[in-house]
């Protein structure tokens, strides 16, 4: 059977990753979500094991150490990471999966999945950044500045990925990265057995 597509959707903090796989997500209900584990404390809503496993730092480095993670980093002072098991279950069975990681943690998958669609996406400016970063509400003026002080080396890794996205609007956001994935579906490497069905008719 074909694998399933490893998808990496990744950016500077507030360009509106979260936004837009939500949104992605809710439109095309085959995609599988890859549950990131966290040792960040759950914000107002989150659930354990919808948004992330929220584990103890002790916990999470004993996985580490278990190799349970394809990748994992410290994203401003708490650890992230992606759980291998579910991801190579997945791709088995055929199922395209998603990851929405930092641009840390997608140099790392890049080198141990060369094979994964990696997505980035761009804010429309940097003055917008800041805003969507204030609009959200979530971070002090310290943190803001870390955050747009890291955005421009983090918008240079995006040079790296096979797409780059801009999340101008959500809804535009969300049809180019759909636009790709389906394009990927249709590569004839990815495709052989559709010219062998062919073939076999003609014997
Ligand atoms: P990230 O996951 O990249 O850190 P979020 O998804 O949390 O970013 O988005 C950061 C803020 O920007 C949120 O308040 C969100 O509502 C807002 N936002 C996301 N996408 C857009 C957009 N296209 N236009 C305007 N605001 C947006
Ligand atoms: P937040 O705390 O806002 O949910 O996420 C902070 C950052 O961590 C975001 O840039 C998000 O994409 C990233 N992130 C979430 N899960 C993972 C993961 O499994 N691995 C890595 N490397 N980054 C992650």
């Amino acid at each position: 059977m074909k694998q399933g597509m490893l998808i990496v959707v990744s950016g500077p903090s507030g360009t509106g990753k979260g936004t837009v796989c939500t949104e992605l997500l809710k439109e095309t209900p085959e995609l599988a979500y890859s549950i990131s584990a966290t040792t960040r404390q759950p914000r107002e809503g989150e659930v354990d094991g919808k948004n992330y496993y929220f584990l103890t730092k002790e916990e999470f480095e004993r996985r580490i150490g278990e190799g349970d993670f394809l990748e994992y980093a410290n994203v401003y002072g708490n650890y992230y990471g992606t759980p291998l098991g579910k991801i190579q279950e997945r791709r088995a069975k055929g199922e395209d999966i998603l990851l929405e990681i930092d641009t840390q943690g997608a140099l790392n998958v890049m080198k141990r999945c060369p094979d994964g669609l990696f997505i980035f996406l761009l804010p429309p400016s940097i003055h917008e950044l800041e805003s969507r970063i204030r609009g959200r509400g979530s971070e002090t003026e310290e943190s803001l500045a870390r955050r747009l002080g890291n955005a421009k080396a983090e918008i240079e890794i995006g040079r790296k990925y096979k797409y780059v996205v801009v999340n101008d609007t959500v809804d535009q956001a969300v049809k180019r990265i759909k636009s790709i994935l389906m394009a990927e579906h249709c590569r004839v490497d990815l495709n052989q057995e559709m010219f062998e069905v062919l073939e076999d008719e003609k014997k």
